[in-house]
């Protein structure tokens, strides 16, 4: 299968997911994971349609823009991954979204070191796995409420990562979980759902799917 045959078989997917769940197709930006792939893979998405993707490593992500300066105005890069603060003046300089804020101290670096507005998601940890990054889910009002008055950022969701799963409706209540926090604080966006699990998550509420190997195939 080619990426573009990939991409609109998700798209066909997001768009039945969002029927049973009595949702707009509209309503759900996907975010092409480009992670392991290249700036050929990436192109050729380009062509499919894809205009939003995400990385989550800034040097992989210098490298790959380096390469695609010509169609760089016309689509968006996504931090999806661990951000060290010492990274962040380089950060803000190469992704247009940062979905992976996990501390009130990266929000703030993120804000000193950018000169544009940033929407930003905070990422939570809503399993409790050691293993992974995030706020924990009674962290995250009060690091919303010292992030609101930053002024080049835009605190505009929450974002999580599920657990790995072999049946997907295991994670569902993870993702009821976000979605409730999410309308407890009154924030837009719900970035959750990756290709093992992504329809549960349109069900659930998510705005925003991140989708690697679905699009670029296993790597
Ligand atoms: C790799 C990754 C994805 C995409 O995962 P797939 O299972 O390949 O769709 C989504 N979100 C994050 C944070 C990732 O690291």
């Amino acid at each position: 299968m080619t990426i573009a045959e990939n991409y609109e078989t998700i798209r066909n997917r997001v768009s039945a997911a969002c029927a049973r769940a009595g949702r707009s197709p509209e309503e759900i930006t996907i975010v092409a994971v480009s992670k392991t792939t290249g700036i050929a893979a990436i192109r050729e998405a380009f062509r499919a349609g894809v205009r939003n993707f995400g990385e989550n490593r800034v040097q992989d992500a210098e490298e790959k823009l380096c390469g695609l300066l010509d169609i760089r105005p016309a689509f968006t890069f996504h931090m999806i991954g661990r951000l060290q603060t010492n990274k962040a003046g380089l950060a803000v300089k190469l992704f247009d979204v940062f979905q992976s804020v996990d501390s009130v101290k990266l929000a703030r670096a993120l804000n000193e070191r950018s000169r544009r507005q940033v929407p930003v998601l905070l990422e939570v940890n809503v399993s409790g796995e050691e293993s992974k990054g995030g706020l924990k889910p009674d962290e995250v009002a009060a690091a919303a409420r010292e992030i609101a008055p930053l002024e080049r950022l835009r605190l505009e969701g929450l974002m999580t990562v599920a657990p790995i799963v072999s049946d997907p409706e295991m994670v569902r209540p993870f993702f009821r979980k976000l979605r409730r926090l999410r309308d407890e604080l009154g924030l837009r966006h719900l970035s959750m759902g990756m290709t093992d699990d992504f329809e549960v998550a349109i069900e659930e509420g998510a705005t925003i799917v991140r989708i690697g190997r679905a699009i670029f195939g296993e790597q």
